[in-house]
Parts: C-alpha cells; structure tokens; sequence
C-alpha cells in the first residue's frame, strides 16, 4: 500500500514537474490554431461580420509568419530544454582555480566563476541566469541562446496574435459596452460556467485575454534580458548589482549568443558557436558591488 501511495506520489510530481511545460505547449497551439482560423475564416464571432475579403496570397503570407515563429518557439524551446547547463560531463580544469571559484558542498566539487548552484535542478550550473520556472530548467552558459530566441518569437508572436485578436475584442465590445460584454472579457471562465456565452464567444475572448496578458508578461522578461545580455550581466550579478565581465556591446552579444549573433535568432539551424568555455572570464571591471 505504502508503495503504491510513494509510487502514485512520484507520478503526480513527475507530472507537475512538466505542467509548466504542457500548458505553455497548449496555449502556444491554442493560439495559433486561433489566429490561423481568423486568418482563414475572418469571422471571429458572427458571420454577417465579415469585414473585406483577404486575398489567398496575403492569407499565405500571414500564416506563413505565423508556422515561422511557431516552428521557432517550439524549436527553441526543445533545445533549450535538451542543452544541459550545467557542470555534470564538462572538465573544470586541474587544481589552478583562481579568483572567483568556489567549492559547492552539494556537488562536491570546486566551481568556476558566475556559476552557482541551483536547489531546483539540484546542480551547479555555469553562467547561471535563473532557473525559469515556465521550462521548469535553468538558464546557463550553454543554453541562454536558445531561452533568448524563444522569448524573441514568442513576444514577437503574442504581439502578432494582440493585434489580430484586437478585431474579437471590438466585435464583442461593438454592442457597446455593457456589463455583458465586460464580464465576457473579465471572467470568461465564470460566464461559460454559468452558461452565460457559448463555447465559441469563452475560447476566442479566453484566447484574446491570454494574448494580452501573456505578451504583457513576455514583454517584461524579454526587455529584461535584452538589458542584461546587452551589459554582460547575469540576472544574479544584476541583484547583487556588479559587471565585472563586460566585454562592450559585440563582446557581450557574441559570448551569450555566439559568434553569428547578429543572424543566428533567425533559426536555430544556424550554427553560432559560443567564444568561451563557460569556465573562464575576462574580468573588465570590480568584482564588488558598485554601490
Ligand atoms: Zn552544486
Ligand atoms: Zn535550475
């Protein structure tokens, strides 16, 4: 019995390990699916709303930019979760530890600068950035490419779906603006609980909410980690308010998103090798906090 309790207890947290995961895949495919139906439909709510007809030339130009980015998010998001941050397999170098390393009693082991351990993956990662609860992984040396890329296309998608969903929230909002219609956009869980909306009118104002809010959300971590990358900084040294790797602007570019980082965002078939080892920095500045 107790086995079987340990055991169905195993499973539910394998399972929630992966829930941020599935549901970012599910409202990632939610909203594509949407988006590509308004393209091809043009009728979010109500036929006789109809605005001008797209042509199927600029139809197959909208969804073809809607399959790239979707392609790159998923793509992205695979590769950022297959490439290991951390220490486990890479050779730290002999005994000659110099200034910045440290010995990580969990991992047993002597480690290089800007690495640190991370109580989530339960190992030290190099160039640590955060553990990023949405993948449920952390973002390290080796992957901070790809966690970049995929925050680029999906703020670049959510602000796509934004505006294509602009159109559900005038047509719902275009009988004026009644408590109905509010409560839709509000809570549309709690109007189709309470059979107030059909299915149709809860998923596109559902969708049109998330659209919002998730590009809101993406906007913010996305600027943030623009910021950073552009000053050499990990969000850790940003807390602890240091800089002492920065390379200048293509120095800071190349080593977080290799040597083609200028085209290498495009897709992730373009191979951009990273200049360090993830081990080694060039101090350009104090190690202390500058204030
Ligand atoms: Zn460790
Ligand atoms: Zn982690």
């Amino acid at each position: 019995m107790t086995s079987l309790a340990s055991k169905a207890f195993c499973r539910v947290e394998r399972l929630c390990h992966h829930l941020p995961v599935l549901l970012n895949t599910f409202l990632v495919f939610s909203i594509t699916g949407e988006v590509s139906y308004l393209v091809l439909v043009e009728a979010p709510l109500e036929a006789d709303q109809k605005k001008t007809e797209w042509s199927a030339w600029w139809k197959a130009v909208h969804l073809l930019a809607q399959y790239f980015m979707l392609v790159n998010i998923c793509w992205n998001a695979m590769l950022f979760l297959r490439t290991s941050p951390s220490i486990k397999g890479v050779f730290l170098g002999g005994e000659g530890m110099g200034q910045g390393w440290r010995y990580c009693y969990t991992c047993e082991t002597h480690t290089p600068p800007r690495c640190s351990h991370c109580y989530d993956c339960n190992v030290c990662v190099l160039r640590r950035d955060h553990h990023c609860v949405f993948f449920g992984r952390c973002v390290g040396f080796r992957n901070y490419r790809y966690f970049l890329s995929c925050l680029l296309f999906m703020w670049s998608g959510l602000l796509y779906a934004t505006l294509m969903n602009a159109e559900v929230f005038i047509v719902i909002l275009k009988e004026g603006v009644t408590l109905h219609s509010v409560l839709l956009l509000l809570i549309p869980w709690i109007m189709l609980v309470s059979g107030q909306v059909s299915a149709q009118a809860f998923a596109f104002a559902f969708i049109a909410d998330t659209c919002v809010v998730g590009f809101l959300l993406v906007s913010a971590f996305f600027f943030f980690h623009l910021f950073l990358m552009f000053r050499g900084q990990t969000t850790r040294e940003w807390y602890s308010n240091r800089r002492p790797y920065s390379l200048g602007l293509p120095g800071n570019l190349s080593h977080s998103l290799g040597i083609r980082w200028y085209i290498c965002w495009l897709s992730p078939l373009i191979q951009s090798p990273l200049p360090g080892d993830g081990i080694n920095f060039r101090v350009t500045g104090s190690l202390d906090p500058t204030r």
